[in-house]
């Protein structure tokens, strides 16, 4: 028999959606706890750590203490034919463990508890969850469960019946030829259905690609291939650390609630479906959901959420799905796909 107790609010991810909405919960007076499956909030670091400015806003600047490597004005888009196109693109490349860390602390500061190293598994029953730590099982009972737990959300699975289409990401760490100011987006026909990226950190850069999985490419060759490129062009050294990857929900918000369960960030497709940005939707959705709990109103936070990121993101998801058959002519297409034309925003 699994062990048994009660919580008001159980969150599910400790990332930034589900920290920041057991912040703000916390700081509420709520009875709140967090479950995440890792040992450590924040690592390992599954992201190429680039905020747009949109995200320092005075509810969320703490979130920065201590997490800013640099600031960013502009991205630099490489086309296939190497032709550069500048755009604006103001912000900050941060170091995603602190940042993490940061509004994870918060909110155990403000009363949240946690249990780290445990596995959401799936519900007992209508308002009951089980989870996995260590080897017992917990059956949870709660008032409201926020399904924070990322792109291949479990919740989403167990309560929605749903999974999300996903992107593939793989990254290295690599040693910049020299310093940059701006962050590199580089369009190539071997990245199918995405792009690859050099994202600066002092002298080092996060390089990496994201592509689209319907593709069946092998993400760890084309982030070779890319290496290679990127070697070719100038931008990196040939010397590499760190290997990471993950996932990236491309096919926008759809439901958000049912009955008292709603999703958050990632799991609830957040995530820009064409660039892949996610980490101010993950905090600011993270934070809505909260409000909407403490007022014991899910159904406006759907609205709010559609409102804001929804239309956006639905438009970008429909892009995806006209071009994306027109990979093979890459360089025509760019201006209607990317983000750093006029033709994108018509
Ligand atoms: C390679 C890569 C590069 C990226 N680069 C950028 C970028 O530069 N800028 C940007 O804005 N966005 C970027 N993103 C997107 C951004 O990282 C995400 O949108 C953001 O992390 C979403 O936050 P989240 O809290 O919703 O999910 P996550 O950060 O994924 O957090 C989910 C948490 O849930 C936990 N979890 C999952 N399943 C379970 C379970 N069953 N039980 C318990 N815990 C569970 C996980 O351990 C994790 O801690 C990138 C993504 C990838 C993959």
């Amino acid at each position: 028999m699994p062990k048994s107790f009660k919580v008001d609010t159980l969150v599910i991810g400790g990332g930034l959606a589900g920290s920041s909405a057991a912040h703000e919960l916390a700081k509420n007076g709520a009875d709140v706890l967090i479950i995440d499956s890792r040992k450590e909030i924040g690592t390992p670091v599954q992201c190429a750590e680039f905020i747009p400015f949109q995200l320092m806003q005075k509810a969320f600047e703490d979130y920065f203490e201590t997490a800013i490597v640099q600031p960013i004005n502009n991205m630099i888009t490489i086309e296939p034919s190497n032709n550069k196109v500048i755009s604006t693109s103001k912000g900050f490349m941060v170091d995603r463990t602190i940042f993490d860390k940061n509004i994870f602390l918060k909110a155990i500061k403000h009363g949240a508890k946690s249990m780290l190293k445990t596995l959401f598994l799936g519900f007992s029953d209508k308002n009951k969850a089980l989870v996995k730590s260590k080897d017992e099982v917990y059956e949870i009972e709660f008032k409201y469960l926020i399904g924070a737990d990322g792109p291949r959300s479990m919740v989403m699975e167990k309560s929605f019946n749903k999974k999300h289409e996903l992107a593939v990401c793989a990254q290295i760490v690599s040693k910049l030829k020299e310093p940059l100011e701006d962050i590199i987006v580089v369009f190539r026909n071997y990245i199918r259905g995405g792009y690859g990226w050099v994202f600066p950190k002092n002298d080092y850069a996060n390089v990496g690609i994201g592509m689209d999985m319907s593709f069946k490419d092998n993400p760890k060759q084309i982030l070779e291939l890319f290496i290679k490129d990127m070697v070719n062009i100038g931008i990196i050294e040939d010397e590499h650390k760190k290997v990471s990857g993950g996932f990236l929900p491309i096919d926008g918000i759809s439901d958000l609630i049912k009955d008292n369960i709603s999703l958050s960030g990632d799991a609830g497709g957040f995530c820009h479906p064409i660039t892949g940005g996610g980490i101010p939707q993950a905090v600011i959705s993270g934070n809505m959901l909260a409000k909407y709990v403490l007022e014991d109103n899910l159904k406006d936070y759907e609205e709010e959420a559609f409102e804001i990121f929804g239309i956006a993101n639905e438009r970008a998801y429909k892009k995806r799905k006209t071009y994306m058959k027109d990979w093979n002519n890459i360089q025509y297409i760019l201006p209607y796909i990317w983000v750093a034309y006029e033709e994108y925003w018509k």
